[in-house]
């Protein structure tokens, strides 16, 4: 370093001033930034109407720790969500066995389904039952004439008829079958398949001297004939008896004769009834028949033998007899004498209930071949109108039976209410078939 250029570094040292030495700053004070707080977890940033999905909302709001999360109401009005209910009768003409259908159509905005309820429901006549997702039947309960369907605020209009019958004249039904009776039964033609239920009460034989009713059955006794009445009802069905049995009552009581069942049955809201464990002396059953059907009077036989033996009084209860050919208690049917009755040797090895055969398994029927009750295909049909059809017989009278306790009967409500007191005659005297 030659002279110059000491002195100027000395001086620049000594002055802080033209050197290459950088200067120190004097130190700035910054003042902090403001400490911006999150807003609180669930403070509501924004919100907004989707312009994407009709009728949903969206908001925004604050997690509380700098971030976000939102939130979507799916039916939100503001952003035009809506609902539309619509009611259209797929059948506008309903009986007691024929209901009314009324197709529920209850859509938003976006075409989904929306959920509804019979709590928001009535009618003006008959008896609603919903029965699927969009779909209310409204069944007759004995009135006719006029009816509205409300569900919400919409309406819909319906009629209740009379069922159709077929009329007797001069001894011969409306298909030309001789009837004994001049009852017009509830017929919808030869190929309903209808299956109507039948309430059944069953008597459990208990020993006692005056004729009543002591008690309900206990639980195990109801395990048993549910199971039994389950059978009967394999029966039916494999049969083509377009019947099932619901059994409704099932009572210990005391009895030993079909009077005594008939003095029963009053206490009974069913539509027949089985007394079950004992019968007249050297018989498995006994039976009363019925033969004209009146709403209160359910049909009553007694049994004590297997399924099949409760399956044949019932069957007499209703005006089934054994059969022109049969091996002892010849008699044709009490009201269809061409057909309601059993016969032997069916479907070649096979007998009708109502017979004395010992393989009466099952109701003829002339509308199934032998091969559809059994396993085994004779080629056989399994039955015919001109000599044995019980299966037909039960069904000619399954609405009628039915109506004998109306479950869905119309009952008059209100503050002046006066009880009416049904006066009932003497009893038409009943045929007794016994076994
Ligand atoms: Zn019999």
């Amino acid at each position: 370093m030659d002279f110059l250029s000491s002195l100027l570094f000395s001086l620049c040292v000594a002055y802080g001033i033209g050197c290459n030495v950088e200067p120190v700053a004097p130190p700035v004070v910054v003042p902090p930034p403001p400490v911006e707080e999150d807003p609180e977890y669930g403070t509501l940033l924004r919100d907004g109407c989707s312009k994407e999905y009709p009728g949903i909302k969206w908001f925004l709001y604050a997690d509380g720790e700098g971030g976000t999360y939102t939130e979507k109401d799916r039916y939100s009005t503001e952003c035009g969500y809506s609902k539309t209910l619509t009611l259209s009768l797929e059948q506008e003409v309903g009986d007691r066995f024929t209901p009314v259908m009324v197709d529920v159509n209850y859509v938003n905005n976006r075409g989904e389904d929306e959920p509804w309820g019979m709590a928001d429901a009535s009618t003006s006549l008959g008896y609603a039952e919903r029965v699927d997702r969009d779909t209310v039947f409204i069944w007759g309960d004995g009135l006719v004439g006029g009816g509205v369907f409300t569900l919400g605020r919409e309406e819909i209009q319906f009629r209740m008829k009379p069922e159709p019958t077929c009329d007797v004249s001069n001894g011969i039904d409306c298909q030309g079958y001789r009837q004994r009776t001049n009852e017009s039964m509830i017929y919808y033609g030869e190929d309903d398949g209808f299956v109507v239920t039948w309430e059944l009460a069953v008597l459990i034989y208990t020993r006692g001297d005056n004729v009543e009713i002591i008690s309900d059955a206990t639980e195990s006794q109801w395990q048993k004939w549910g199971e039994r009445v389950e059978q009967y009802n394999l029966v039916y069905e494999q049969s083509g008896v377009h019947i099932r049995y619901k059994l409704v009552e099932l009572k210990l009581a005391t009895f030993s004769s079909l009077p005594d069942l008939q003095k029963l049955r009053r206490h009974l809201d069913v539509d027949i009834l089985l007394g079950h464990g004992t019968s007249y002396s050297g018989t498995c059953g006994v039976a009363r028949v019925t033969t004209f059907f009146r709403e209160g009077y359910p049909p009553a036989s007694l049994s004590k033998c297997d399924i099949y033996t409760d399956l044949h009084e019932l069957g007499h209860s209703v005006g089934l007899a054994h059969g022109p050919e049969n091996q002892a208690y010849e008699a044709v049917g009490y009201i269809f004498p061409e057909f309601g009755h059993g016969w032997n040797d069916i479907c070649g090895a096979y007998d009708d209930l109502m017979s004395y055969g010992y393989e009466d398994k099952f109701h003829s029927n002339e509308t199934l071949y032998c091969s559809d009750i059994f396993s085994r295909d004779t080629g056989q049909v399994a039955g015919s109108r001109q000599w044995s059809d019980t299966a037909y017989s039960l069904n000619r009278v399954r609405y009628e039976v039915a109506l004998i306790h109306d479950e869905n009967k119309y009952e008059e409500q209100g503050e002046d209410e006066v009880l009416q007191y049904i006066i009932v005659g003497p009893e038409r005297i009943g045929i007794e078939v016994i076994d």
